[in-house]
């Protein structure tokens, strides 16, 4: 491949994105490198990488390089009758031409993407909307234009960082083609906010969260059962339903606690001054939560931590990314876990972050 060839292939990936994204075959755009906080008690993600917002500039180039690729593949994929198909041979002749891509590690999930139709993308890292409103503006329109088949562009955002943005903008950064913000609720409870240091009060997570809705943004929030320990766990259900009914966001998503090793959460697990729940008393708190929401949210378990299973062994909550639609399905919901509760769940040895 020649040096200008290997250039126009070049872009930058990201690590994470929510289990939703992963699934829709998202493509992944990197807005900024790392998170700007970066003090979650429970978070391992990026803890010694340093936060940088890059330019308006290295991001259309990723985009340029990624439209670049994916006409190379539509091209090759016609000329050998496949009609835009992305078949094996497709993929190996783009390989042959540029042996390098081989080892580009953002490779496989922009094959996917364009596989599965072009239709969603999840801008990284963690916290996109602490760009400059105009910047962030300028790579929407660009992103749209570049790929007409997109359908939904999201994103994780703080509660804080929404919250310090005016209406205006957030409105204009909507229009401009954000359609979903990921939010990391966690919790609604103060005093549990304060100790996993997430940086916002209950009453931050409420003003966050309605002024993206207001700002016309379809809003996900995520909760981690199990984040109060055997000591707390009934004012962090109870707090956390009270918030998300304050905010009643479109979904609300159960991530569980785990406590991973090198986080301050996990040193407080070792010392034993938080003790955790066992999977029936998980489920026990999950209950309260879910008699506690006055919602019309849809309610998922989408991630890999919500493991617990029924008497038959099989997942005990549907890991759909769209859930269950409440007020209507809350009492299947309940049913389930009293379900779980019968069936005397383990705690799994190995989980999926
Ligand atoms: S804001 Fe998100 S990425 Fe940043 S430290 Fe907290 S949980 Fe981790």
């Amino acid at each position: 491949m020649s040096s200008s060839t290997a250039e126009k292939y070049s872009f930058e990936t990201g690590v994470y994105r929510p289990p939703s994204e992963g699934g829709n075959f998202s493509l992944l755009v990197r807005l900024t490198r790392n998170c700007p906080w970066n003090r979650c008690g429970f978070c391992s993600m990026y803890k010694s990488e340093k936060f940088e917002v890059r330019s308006v500039a290295q991001i259309k180039q990723d985009i340029d390089a990624m439209a670049f690729i994916c006409n190379d593949l539509s091209e090759i994929s016609h000329r050998l009758g496949h009609g835009g198909q992305m078949t094996r041979d497709t993929v190996m002749e783009l390989f042959n031409k540029a042996p390098e891509l081989n080892y580009h590690q953002g490779l496989s999930m922009l094959f996917q993407w364009f596989a599965a139709g072009g239709k969603t993308v999840f801008l990284q890292d963690a916290n996109s909307l602490i760009m400059k409103t105009d910047d962030l503006v300028q790579v929407l329109q660009y992103l749209r234009k570049t790929f007409p088949s997109i359908e939904r562009v999201t994103t994780y955002a703080r509660s804080k960082t929404i919250s310090r943005k005016s209406l205006d903008e957030l409105t204009a950064i909507e229009q401009a083609g954000l359609n979903r913000l990921h939010v990391g609720l966690e919790t609604g409870d103060d005093g549990l906010l304060k100790i996993i240091k997430k940086g916002v009060t209950a009453q931050g997570h409420i003003k966050g969260g309605q002024k993206a809705l207001e700002a016309g943004f379809q809003l996900s929030e995520y909760w981690m059962p199990g984040l109060g320990g055997k000591k707390f766990w009934k004012d962090h259900a109870t707090n956390t339903a009270k918030v998300l009914n304050a905010i009643n966001p479109h979904y609300i998503r159960s991530r569980p606690f785990y406590a991973l090793p090198g986080t301050p959460l996990h040193e407080q697990v070792q010392a034993e001054t938080l003790e955790l729940q066992s999977p029936n008393e998980l489920l026990t708190e999950l209950k309260l939560t879910m008699q506690t929401l006055d919602v019309t949210s849809k309610v998922c378990f989408d991630h890999a931590g919500n493991y617990w299973k029924n008497r038959q062994g099989d997942l005990l909550l549907s890991h759909s990314y769209e859930g269950y639609q409440f007020p209507n399905e809350k009492q299947v919901v309940l049913d389930l876990i009293e379900q779980g509760l019968a069936a005397r769940n383990r705690r799994p040895i190995i989980r999926n972050l």
